[in-house]
This record gives structure tokens, sequence and C-alpha cells, in this order.
């Protein structure tokens, strides 16, 4: 697995675009799927373009999975 660091470039798709943007990596603070609150300080790919969150890496699903577990005690 690829480690990703601040700072970090790739490319991806833009939602919110809507085609293949160059992406900086940086810490944002990333909503849960279920929509009960945010993760703070996840490490995701941030549009250049847009500066929305375009992907997030599989090592911080790894941490929003942990803070989620932690919410629900
Ligand atoms: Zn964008």
């Amino acid at each position: 697995m690829t480690e990703y660091r601040e700072g970090d470039r790739s490319r991806a798709i833009c939602s919110v675009c809507g085609h293949i943007v160059s992406t900086t990596f940086a810490l944002r603070d990333v909503p849960f799927d279920a929509g009960i609150g945010v993760v703070p300080n996840v490490l995701a790919a941030v549009c250049d373009n847009c500066g929305g969150v375009v992907a997030i890496p599989a090592q911080s699903t790894n941490a929003i999975a942990r803070a989620h577990e932690a919410l629900r005690g």
C-alpha cells in the first residue's frame, strides 16, 4: 500500500469539476458517510481546481473507521 504524506501530488477525477484534475494531499475534516459528524485532520486528496476533497487514501479510511468506533463507544 502506498503511504501518502501531506503535500504529495496525484491525479483523480473530481466530481465537482467533472474531469481529471491534479490533486494535493492535505489534512481535512472529512464527514462520516453516515453524516453524523466529521473526522478531523484526515489526509485526503484535495482538488487543485476547486479545493474539494476528491479521494481518501486507504491509510485514512482506517483512521476514519477507528474514529467511527470511538464515537459509538
Ligand atoms: Zn474540483
